[in-house]
């Protein structure tokens, strides 16, 4: 069995990145720079934009973060959008999510221009990508192609099988594995709640890619020898092992399981290392004018 350590690839990456960003700054280029809105108080998105912050200061990046409380209206929001959409100091805007509930989501969303879109929810974006233009790919698609680039897998021809159809894992993976280009050109099958052959799916599977959110949902019995396994969940679960009293696993049996893999992502340090890496990539590229010219 290959562990496919995203923690290694993730700093690979990082570091491929910050040479490019001493790159720029020798030519006296400008410098990338990711903004975030974040509203309210919530103490994981307080940490989800706090480390997306620390990676583009790892990385050379600028970064900035605009805060509202969480009785902000929506008519605010927007206009603080509109107002980065047209700062062109800022090349890449995310909104971190969840919003409070009388925020529409989507409203927001589809305000920031596709040129700044770097997290790829914007349905241009989601669109070109469905259409195999360039696009930004949203963060954990991209890592797990990145993954599985990287690792050389070799997917064309094979039976990919996804288990989840989420608007932001499985639905955009399935497009990404069936798209004319490596890694890509794989036959993919689709699973979800109503899924009747679940199990024998899954047990046919040469790729098999698990985002269903279901703690060790994956049993060696699913898995065919051989297969490569990615597993995008994350579950913290009580542990009298460990000094903070908890441990995080997936949504696949990892001991069992990585005994019949060829390759297998660990959890944690699998695929979750690469969701603030592939923002990275995607502001660069918004910096660089790669997608929209
Ligand atoms: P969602 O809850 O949005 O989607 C889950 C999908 O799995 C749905 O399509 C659902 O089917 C399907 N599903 C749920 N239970 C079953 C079941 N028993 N049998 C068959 N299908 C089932 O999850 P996400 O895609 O957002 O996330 C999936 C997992 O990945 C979560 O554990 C999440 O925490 C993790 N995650 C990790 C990331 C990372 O960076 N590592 C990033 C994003 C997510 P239906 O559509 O029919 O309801």
């Amino acid at each position: 069995m290959n562990l496919i350590d995203g923690k290694q690839i993730s700093a690979t990456i990082k570091d491929e990145i910050a040479n490019e960003v001493r790159r720029i700054i020798d030519q006296g280029g400008k410098v990338p720079h990711l903004a975030a809105i974040l509203v309210g108080e919530d103490p994981a998105s307080e940490t989800y934009v706090s480390s997306k912050a620390r990676a583009c200061k790892q990385v050379g990046f600028d970064s900035s973060t605009y805060r509202f409380p969480a009785d902000v209206t929506e008519e605010e929001l927007l206009e603080a959008v509109a107002f980065i959409n047209n700062d062109p100091e800022v090349d890449g805007l995310i909104v971190q999510l969840p919003l409070p509930e009388h925020i529409d989501n989507q409203k927001v969303i589809q305000h920031i221009v596709p040129e700044k879109d770097v997290d790829g929810f914007h349905p241009v974006n989601v669109g070109r990508m469905t259409i195999g233009l360039p696009s930004y790919v949203s963060a954990t698609p991209y890592g797990i192609m990145e993954l599985m680039m990287r690792s050389r897998i070799e997917t064309k021809g094979k039976h990919c099988v996804i288990l989840g159809r989420s608007n932001i894992v499985g639905k955009p993976m399935s497009l990404l594995m069936a798209r004319n280009e490596e890694p890509g050109n794989a036959t993919v099958t689709v699973c979800h709640s109503k899924t009747k052959n679940l199990k024998e799916m899954a047990a046919s599977a040469d790729i098999l890619i698990v985002a269903i959110g279901q703690p060790e949902f994956v049993t060696a019995d699913m898995v065919k020898e051989g297969a490569v396994v990615i597993d995008v969940g994350i579950h913290r679960v009580p542990s009298d092992k460990t000094k903070s009293g908890f441990r995080l696993i997936g949504d696949v049996r990892f001991d069992e399981v990585s005994r019949k893999a060829s390759h297998i992502t660990p959890v944690p340090g699998g695929v979750g290392p690469m969701t603030i890496v592939s923002l990275l990539m995607n502001t660069l590229k918004a910096s660089r004018k790669e997608i929209y010219g």
